[in-house]
């Protein structure tokens, strides 16, 4: 571990047991190198990430910006040791009815902020799968997306201003604190996905809106990828538009069956799962959308009376990432494309499984394009590097088709060798020479992104 003289002020946030601090050493990505020499640092308060970030620029000590850990692509990991700045203790939600808006410290759960506007008659739409785990810090860092983004956006959207503390130590505001504003360049979008290159979010600004109505959902089935794209498409064009669009092919749909019957059929190419929560109007919709999947081509559609039985229609979806996650080993992994290219990426997807021999499923955020290959391989020797040369050859299919190599879970470490395939040498550069106006020195996350 670095050595810290014992009267740095964060001395008495330091993990001394060093089992305690090497489950802090990683994230939920697949086989994330666990560094060799690393101190960890559960922040207090915000005094305490400011006297980190001012002794660690004086000794060019790497740091790594920490939540809740739940990152799948290495970004909280401490590769290249130096400290682990977790910040999960800076907690506070603070309402405005009437800005719209909530003060929100990094170390808030994502639900727990969703329950606290709730409890005030508002909504905090940003809803990513992990949302009971993961914290509104990790979520700005990687402008985290989920279900409901085909009508509610990602969580850029949501964010107004943020307070940082930069290398050094210094304390940096933007955005603003007003409804309108318009002074200066916008640096909290600069912030926002910048997965701890740049600084540490100690506080942000986070826009409301008011409560939806509690969703309902219409389930559809589909004799072809064809179809259910030409469903998508068609509720997207719909001018109360849904709000969770959900796509499963083939075989993520045998990898749900497989666990216990949740009512698909086997021999469908692919489902969707369509929901509204629109006030005063959510049966209606999804009445309205039935038909539209329908005449799409559905060879089923089931739609729930109640929040209840859409809750069952529900299940199946619920239990995708454990179905895949008992089929064995898997690189689990995003990409996004345009949404008229879905089924051409499933297709895609699909023969590159064919001629690798590794089983690969495309399911995810359909109504956004948003997609999450799934990359099984063995304990074999070389099975592993089979799956990394196939997703290669994915992410290659995505960015052909006009998409992007990530969609919402970020770049990190594991794919920071694919960011020169989507921006080209001389972006990245540009983007090198941003951060080093905010992190000169580049502690800041280092080994990540870039
Ligand atoms: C089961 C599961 C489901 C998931 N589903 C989704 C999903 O639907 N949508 C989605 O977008 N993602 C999803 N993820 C990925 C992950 O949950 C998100 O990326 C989430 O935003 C990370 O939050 P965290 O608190 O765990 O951050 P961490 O993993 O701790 O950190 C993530 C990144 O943010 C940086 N960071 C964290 N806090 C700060 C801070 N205060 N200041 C500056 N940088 C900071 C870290 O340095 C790192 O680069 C899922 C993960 C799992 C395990």
């Amino acid at each position: 571990m670095p050595a810290f003289p014992s009267d740095v002020p964060f001395a008495p946030a330091i993990v001394a047991d060093r089992d305690i601090a090497l489950s802090y050493a990683v994230d939920s990505s697949f086989r994330p190198p666990v560094p060799a020499d690393f101190t960890v640092v559960r922040a207090r308060d915000e005094a305490d990430v400011a006297a980190v970030l001012q002794e660690a620029q004086a000794h060019g000590i790497p740091v790594v910006p920490q939540g809740a850990r739940t990152s799948l692509t290495g970004a909280s990991c401490a590769v290249e040791g130096g400290i682990v700045l977790n910040v999960e203790h800076l907690q506070g939600i603070d309402i405005d009815p009437v800005e719209g808006h909530a003060w929100v410290g990094p170390g808030v759960v994502t639900a727990e902020l969703k329950a606290a506007a709730a409890e005030a008659g508002l909504f905090y739409p940003p809803d990513p799968a992990s949302a009971d785990t993961s914290t509104i810090g990790g979520n700005v860092a990687t402008n985290a997306g989920g279900l409901c983004c085909v009508k509610y956006g990602v969580t850029a959207d949501y964010v107004k201003a943020l307070e940082v503390v930069l290398p050094g130590g210094a304390r940096m505001r933007t955005g603003k604190r007003t409804a309108k504003g318009v002074a200066g360049y916008d640096l909290t979008g600069l912030f926002v996905g910048s997965e701890g290159t740049l600084g540490v979010v100690t506080r942000a600004r986070l826009a409301l809106l008011p409560a939806p109505e509690p969703a309902l959902t219409a389930l559809a089935t589909f004799p072809s990828l064809e179809a259910a794209v030409g469903a998508i498409l068609a509720l997207r064009a719909d001018p109360h538009r849904p709000c969770l669009l959900e796509f499963l092919e083939r075989a993520s749909i045998a990898a749900i069956q497989a666990i216990g019957d949740y009512g698909f059929p086997r021999d469908c190419d692919a489902a969707l799962l369509v929901q509204s929560d629109r006030p005063g109007h959510a049966a209606e919709d999804v009445q309205r959308y039935a038909v539209m999947l329908t005449a799409a081509g559905a060879s089923e559609v089931a739609v729930a009376d109640t929040r209840s039985e859409g809750e069952l229609l529900m299940q199946g979806r619920r239990m995708l990432n454990y179905a895949l996650e008992r089929k064995g080993n898997r690189l689990a992994e995003d990409a996004c494309v345009p949404i008229a290219r879905l089924a051409d990426f499933v297709h895609a997807g699909q023969d590159i499984s064919a001629r690798t021999g590794i089983e690969i499923t495309l399911s995810g955020h359909g109504g956004d394009g948003n997609l999450h290959p799934s990359l099984f391989f063995d304990d074999e020797p070389g099975s592993w590097q089979r799956a990394e040369a196939a997703l290669d050859q994915v992410l290659q299919a995505a960015l052909d088709l006009g998409g992007t190599i990530t969609g919402e879970h970020g770049v990190g470490t594991q794919k920071r060798r694919h960011l020169v395939w989507e921006l080209g040498a001389a972006e990245i550069a540009r983007q090198r020479a941003v951060k080093a106006v905010f992190d000169p020195a580049g502690i800041m996350n280092p080994g990540k992104v870039y």
